[in-house]
């Protein structure tokens, strides 16, 4: 469970930036978060928050028992290594590598063995469908075939946490679905927490929870935690919810399954946690 309490971010530079203003939302476990925003309102400055890629200027962010912004740089390393999955728009795969090679490459922190790292990172592949690409390099990949390869490197360390920058942002179209169909697989699967940073209305109508941030302001768009794991939002169905007409609170929302699957997923007891929604 993420608990954000009062995070504020500022980038001193020639001009001082306020890239996120008193933040506070608590996010448990296992729910599928969508942050939209415009452009410039602190949507990555967030997630690098969450993803122990930086810390606040003030305020404090805890990731279950740990305190991000007050851990040490070797402490925010473990956290990166072990728990935290992240899905970037450009990909960012290393280009001299295979697919399996980039796979691998999130396992290093973690000291698997040589046959292991190989035998997960082929598993991974094989999750996104990316088995037959293994020895591929990026630049062999389609677009969509590469953030496939970038989910399962997020994955293959079986994270707590997948935080998602924009993961449809350089796709159109069928892509665009498989990607997200990927990661509510993931989601339904693994039992994680997803965080994703959205212009993508489809990606953002898919989540359980959306929030907005604009001006470094958060403030809830719909959902929250929720009693009982009724899963919601899925890719059939168009983005016809108004969120703020607040028939999509928890759930509201009775979307299709993405493949004619009952997109019931158990509730966890974590769900039932009742926390502040984010201050308006
Ligand atoms: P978004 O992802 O929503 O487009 P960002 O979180 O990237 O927004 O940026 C929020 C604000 O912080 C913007 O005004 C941006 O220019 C500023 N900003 C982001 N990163 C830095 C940085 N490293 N140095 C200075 N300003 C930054
Ligand atoms: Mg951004």
């Amino acid at each position: 469970m993420y608990t954000l309490t009062d995070v504020t971010k500022t980038y001193d530079g020639r001009h001082q930036v306020t890239a996120l203003d008193r933040v506070s939302v608590t996010i448990p476990d296992g729910q599928m978060v969508a942050i939209e925003g415009p452009t410039g309102g602190g949507k990555s400055t967030l997630l690098q928050m969450l993803g122990a890629l930086d810390v606040p200027s003030s305020g404090t962010v805890t990731l279950d028992d740990i305190e991000l912004s007050g851990a040490r740089e070797s402490q925010l390393q473990q956290v990166r290594a072990e728990r935290v999955g992240i899905v970037f728009q450009n990909f960012n795969l290393i280009p001299t590598l295979s697919a399996l090679e980039n796979v691998q490459m999130a396992l290093v922190p973690l000291g698997v063995s040589a046959h292991d790292s190989k035998q997960r990172s082929r598993a991974a592949l094989e999750q996104v469908s990316m088995g037959d690409r293994a020895d591929h390099l990026p630049s062999e990949l389609s677009g969509g075939q590469q953030q496939r390869v970038a989910i399962a490197r997020a994955l293959v360390k079986s994270p707590r946490v997948l935080l998602a920058d924009e993961p449809t942002g350089n796709l159109d179209g069928p892509m665009r679905d498989e990607v997200l169909q990927l990661l509510h697989e993931a989601w339904r699967a693994q039992s994680l927490t997803v965080i994703m940073v959205t212009h993508d209305s489809r990606v953002a109508a898919s989540a359980q929870r959306r929030l907005r941030i604009a001006h470094g302001h958060l403030t809830k768009l719909s959902g929250g935690p929720r009693k009982g794991g009724r899963k919601n939002g899925l890719l059939d169905r168009p983005d016809s919810d108004d969120p703020r007409s607040g028939q999509m609170g928890p759930g509201a929302t009775d979307h299709g399954p993405l493949n004619g699957q009952s997109g019931q997923r158990q509730p966890s007891g974590a769900r039932d946690v009742a926390s502040p929604e984010a201050d308006d």
